[in-house]
């Protein structure tokens, strides 16, 4: 078998196509969506993302302003900022770029942040909603895995056995709630995990977010199952590649997303799709 490609830059247009959409109306109800980007520090990696998410707003006709501060920026001027950012009526998202220089500590900074306004779905309030399956933001990048699903017909998980390897609270964590909450049955993974593979190999769906080359190969899928692949690592070569050893697994699975080309696009859409949301419950 060879499976078949979620293509995230695909869907990703899709995805944009139907904000720009969102945008127009929200404009003609007088309401202009605007998020701020807030990078602290010279970090080049962060330098090229939050480039990337003002770009990405301004294509689809969303305003979208960088502030950028210096690295030896004082916690509690960022916490004035951001309160500022929370009063303002024209300002429908907030977005912390992390990692935070180190004097920092993130998680203050996040909870800082207006829940009405966490288009990052980072803040503990956004966490909790999504554990109670109350409305709240939904973090991008499992968001985005749980739209790829739904391109492929599996909105509804209902008797499919699900996968996640990888814990952290910015993508495994949520990735389980959401695969949940699409009825799947969820079985989460992490370093201390003995026999991973036996897991997997049960796996209708498998989400890899680990962040290590070729922690799911093809011995470890069932012939047909869905691999998303969330990871970004380099290769020998330089070159990004997942977690995933794709040339293998792709020989076994049903539908497989590449690296690039998969998630990452995926997840650069739904911060577009969580702002023009907080603008449009703002009129709600
Ligand atoms: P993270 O915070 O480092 O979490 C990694 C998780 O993997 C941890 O829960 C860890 O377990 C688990 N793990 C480590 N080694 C393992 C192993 N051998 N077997 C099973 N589980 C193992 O990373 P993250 O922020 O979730 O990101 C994961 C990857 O996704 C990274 O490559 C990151 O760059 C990428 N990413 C991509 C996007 C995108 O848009 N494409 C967005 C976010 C992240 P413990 O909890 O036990 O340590």
């Amino acid at each position: 078998m060879t499976a078949q490609l979620i293509d995230g830059n695909a869907l990703a247009r899709q995805v944009r196509a139907e904000v720009a959409h969102r945008v127009e109306a929200l404009k003609s109800h007088g309401v202009q969506p605007h998020l701020v980007v807030i990078l602290v520090g010279e970090d080049p990696a962060s330098q090229v993302y939050t480039r990337n998410k003002v770009a990405d707003s301004e294509q689809t006709g969303l305003g979208a302003t960088l502030e950028r501060y210096p690295a030896d920026m004082a916690e509690a001027d960022l916490l004035a900022r951001i309160a500022a950012l929370n009063a303002d009526p024209a300002v429908h998202g907030i977005l912390v770029q992390l990692p935070l220089p180190r004097h920092m500590d993130s998680s203050s900074v996040i909870e800082a942040i207006a829940p009405a306004k966490d288009v990052d779905g980072f803040h503990v309030a956004s966490a909790g909603a999504l554990m109670v399956g109350q409305p709240g933001f939904r973090p991008c990048t499992p968001y985005g895995c749980m739209k790829m699903l739904e391109s492929i017909g599996m909105r509804d998980l209902r008797g499919k056995h699900a996968v996640v390897i990888g814990r952290s609270n910015i993508v495994g964590k949520p990735m389980a709630m959401m695969l949940l909450a699409a009825n799947a049955t969820v079985t989460m993974c992490h370093s201390g995990t003995p026999d991973l593979a036996a897991l997997t190999r049960q796996a209708d769906v498998v989400v890899a977010a680990v962040g290590k080359r070729k922690v799911l190969t093809a011995d470890m899928v069932k012939p047909g199952a869905v691999v998303i692949d969330v990871g970004m690592n380099r290769d020998e070569q330089g070159k990004l590649c997942g977690d995933v050893d794709f040339d293998g697994v792709k020989q076994v699975a049903g539908w497989i997303t590449p690296v690039p080309g998969g998630v990452g696009p995926m997840t650069r859409a739904m911060l577009l799709v969580n702002t023009i949301e907080a603008a449009e419950r703002t009129l709600a």
